[in-house]
């Protein structure tokens, strides 16, 4: 798996996933950047025909969220605090949907994958768009390659 694009949407359609909960960060823009890829852009302008609703769920606490969300053509839950799973169940509420019919979607395992899993949700890893991270990211990303390597931290 690369980024979004690499997604078999027809898939998770027949998997009976109805909606997308998307993380932004590095997911789908690189980290605290507006600049979106326009092959990105497209793929998430081509969601809604493929049939799926589309959340954003952040932990970003910038104001500038809703204005990136608003940008890429969907809403954004921002503050979301994943793997907490308030985020993830104002999301599919505002869809009416249960978690077991989306898909959450992200960069990271101890935010995206975590939170997505605890809620009962499926849930799809992407490579990071940018080498860009918070600090504590950074700690976390350390531990995730540990994972990823199937080994323990040294
Ligand atoms: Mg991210």
């Amino acid at each position: 798996m690369t980024d979004v694009r690499a997604i078999d949407l027809d898939a998770l359609r027949r998997s009976g996933i109805e909606a997308l909960l998307l993380d932004m960060d590095n997911t789908v823009s690189p980290h605290h950047s507006t600049t979106i890829v326009p092959e990105i852009r497209s793929w998430l302008a081509g969601l809604p025909d493929a049939g799926f609703k589309v959340r954003f769920v952040s932990n970003n606490w910038h104001d500038t969220i809703h204005a990136r969300a608003a940008a890429l053509g969907f809403e954004v839950v921002a503050k979301a605090m994943k793997p907490l799973p308030f985020g993830f169940w104002r999301a599919a509420r505002e869809l009416g949907l249960r978690l077991r019919a989306c898909a959450v979607v992200g960069d990271q395992i101890f935010t995206d994958v975590l939170g997505g899993n605890l809620v009962g949700a499926t849930t799809v890893l992407v490579e990071p768009l940018s080498a860009s991270d918070l600090p504590h990211t950074r700690v976390l990303r350390r531990l995730e390659r540990c994972i990823m390597a199937g080994r323990t931290p040294e």
